[in-house]
């Protein structure tokens, strides 16, 4: 492989909002069969809107926003800065938490006003011991829960939507007209994958990944003998961009996603990946 012909195609690019991490990229990109998308912030806009509060009784949901915006203030979720941000917009004071930790793939806890709160999925409460009541109305096909506990106990729950990001369908669309398998790797529940994969024509899906999970099936994938690519944005696919043949970030994503991926597409424009698989491919096809 000609250096020259390399930097030429890795300067095409980054003049349009793609950097690529190394030569050798160029060449994995090149030969890329399997393209694993992420679901929320990657293949949706990472935006979403709270669109139902859901308290228990005796509970007043603008109570049930703060305790969560508390415990979400100091996460980089599309979820967390959504909950944040409603709480601030319906005029809620801030409530301090301590000792908070997130979980990938799971959520948040932390203690507020000396009670431990929670807030995450389904199998993300289970885990902290919280009775999460079955017969709660799963939420609308593409929209994700937050459920809420304080001291153990289940206090109600949040439903947000996120729309699908402009452009994601067309990048499916090319990669699967150039014979290259699009997969859909989500942390969310697998009906919300489902349909956002069905809305941009993906027929690969997975659902209720954790982030480890993601990395395992991407090596599954290549020990098999495909050249994977994953685009990702945030913290939980740190583990399948580093996996990954190619891993791709979205710029806008987070700063871990950027350092481990090889390729960083700028403002989350997916157009750009196929920019970058076309100058791969033009650049490798001189070389050889
Ligand atoms: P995806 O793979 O679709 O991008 P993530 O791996 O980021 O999803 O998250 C998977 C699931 O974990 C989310 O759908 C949500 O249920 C839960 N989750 C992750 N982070 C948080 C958080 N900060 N607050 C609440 N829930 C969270
Ligand atoms: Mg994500």
């Amino acid at each position: 492989a000609t250096p020259t012909a390399i930097l030429a195609g890795s300067g095409v690019a980054a003049a349009s909002g793609v950097i690529f991490k190394g030569g050798d990229v160029l060449e994995r990109l090149a030969r890329v069969t399997v393209v694993a998308f992420d679901k929320t912030g990657t293949l949706t806009r990472g935006e979403p809107r709270i669109t139902e509060v859901l308290p228990v009784p005796g509970i007043a949901g603008d109570r049930l926003l703060g305790l969560a915006a508390a415990v979400e203030a100091g996460s980089t979720h599309p979820l967390a800065r959504a909950i944040v941000a409603e709480h601030a917009r319906s005029g809620g004071k801030d409530t301090p938490a301590e000792d908070v930790r997130t979980v990938a793939g799971g959520g948040v806890t932390g203690v507020v006003a000396g009670m431990r709160v929670a807030a995450g999925n389904r199998r993300f409460l289970q885990g902290e011991g919280v009775q999460v009541p079955d017969d709660l109305q799963e939420p609308a096909p593409g929209e994700t829960a937050v459920h809420l506990s304080e001291a153990g106990c289940y206090r109600g729950t949040l439903v947000l939507q996120d729309g699908v990001r402009d452009g994601a369908s067309d990048i499916v669309r090319y990669f699967q007209e150039r014979g290259v398998a699009c997969h859909l790797l989500s942390g969310d529940r697998q009906e919300s994958a489902r349909t956002i994969a069905r809305q941009v024509g993906i027929e690969n899906v997975r659902g209720d990944l954790l982030p480890a999970d993601k990395g395992t099936l991407i090596e599954d994938m290549q020990r098999g003998g495909a050249v994977v690519l994953m685009a990702g944005d945030g913290i939980n696919d740190a583990p399948a961009l580093a996996t990954a043949a190619v891993g791709c970030a979205l710029a806008g994503g987070t700063d871990i996603a950027i350092e481990t991926s090889d390729l960083v597409l700028a403002k989350g424009d997916l157009a750009r990946l196929r920019l970058a698989h076309r100058v791969a491919r033009r650049t490798m096809a001189v070389v050889r």
